[in-house]
């Protein structure tokens, strides 16, 4: 059971390792999605800026047009006075003149407004084209660099996916259905070492006959409070003692 134990360790770092890069996969892909999203509304609204632009543009054109009206009825009305004779016919035409001149200067001042408004947002669809312009260059790059890295993170996935087939190949069914059972309903870890008669993982207490036979290692024990299969933590220290040795040899 202890040899069982000791692959399911090393089961799950194989399962927790692909854990983690499917994490990453999904992080690069989300933040491609999420910079495309962020381009998809810049796009809009510069589209519905540049059709603000043609309205106001339009608003000002017949403005313009009502400015030459307005200036050709005060011409139209000052050669009236001139040809006036009566003092009361007069005087009616000079008020004419003064309410026309009024509404030259409203129109004027409109137009003025108006373009301003022009320029000012002629000025932020440049900005907005630019900013544009960028983005779908960083989104290109960002896409080519992240096939390329998900490329990679795939080898990385399939290369343990190989390891883990061999690893579950040489743990007994009945520990790996209960690896399974546990990993899938929880958090994704299904074993915990025992430490100091507590479960490492939930600290729940362990009897201390259960911890004999833990440490005897020759049954399969789960914690009776989170359910994660328990092995001793001196065993794995040992192994993993061993494993630097061995690997300090090797260098
Ligand atoms: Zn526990």
């Amino acid at each position: 059971m202890k040899e069982q134990l000791a692959l399911l360790r090393e089961l799950q770092d194989i399962d927790l390792k692909l854990d983690e890069l499917e994490d990453h996969k999904n992080e690069i892909r989300s933040r491609l999605k999420e910079n495309k999203r962020f381009l998809e509304k810049l796009e809009t609204d510069l589209e519905n800026q540049k059709d603000e632009l043609e309205e106001v543009r339009s608003t000002r054109t017949k403005k313009q047009h009502n400015l030459q009206e307005l200036n050709n009825k005060l011409e139209d009305r000052q050669n009236k006075l001139h040809k006036t004779k009566t003092g009361k016919e007069y005087e009616a035409v000079e008020t004419e003149i003064d309410v026309i001149k009024e509404e030259i200067e409203e129109a004027e001042d409109e137009i003025e407004r108006l373009g301003e408004v022009i320029e000012e947002t002629e000025d932020s669809i440049e900005d907005k084209e630019e900013k544009i312009f960028h983005l779908r260059e960083g989104i290109a790059e960002e896409e080519a660099s992240a096939e390329e890295q998900i490329a990679e993170l795939d080898e990385e996935v399939q290369a343990l996916k190989d390891r883990r087939e061999e690893a579950r190949g040489d743990v007994s069914q009945r520990v790996l259905r209960r690896y399974d059972f546990i990993r899938d309903r929880g958090d994704g870890k299904a074993i915990a070492p025992a430490k100091d008669e507590h479960c490492e993982n939930c600290y729940m207490a362990i009897p201390p006959q259960q911890y004999i036979e833990l440490q005897r290692g020759d049954k399969l024990i789960t914690c009776s409070s989170c359910q994660s299969i328990l092995y001793f933590y001196e065993d794995a220290l040992n192994e993993d003692e061993t494993g630097e040795e061995a690997e300090a040899e090797e260098a």
